[in-house]
């Protein structure tokens, strides 16, 4: 089980309680899932997209939201909503 799913189930958190919830794929082949909750805390599990380290952190929660792969400092952005649209529409036949 993730990190973030333990968190939830111990803390039997609800939708309500958190401020932001996304699982994004990042550039590809990487992945990133935050939550953040109401202590402006965000709780992040992110598989990195260059050199494909799983971990999870903790940091507060500021916007627009990244995270540094602590393998190869890479910088995981959460993609914005738009942006990742449009990226992927051009990517549709
Ligand atoms: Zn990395």
């Amino acid at each position: 089980m993730g990190k973030i799913d333990e968190y939830v189930a111990t803390h039997s958190l609800k939708p309500a309680d958190a401020l932001y919830h996304t699982n994004r794929t990042v550039d590809g082949t990487g992945k990133i899932r935050v939550l953040a909750t109401k202590d402006n805390i965000a709780r992040v599990e992110y598989t990195c997209p260059k050199c494909s380290h799983d971990d999870y952190v903790e940091e507060p929660w500021k916007r627009p939201f990244s995270v540094k792969c602590s393998k190869c400092s890479y910088r995981i952005a959460v993609p914005k909503l738009k942006q990742q649209f449009k990226r992927e529409m051009k990517k549709a036949p």
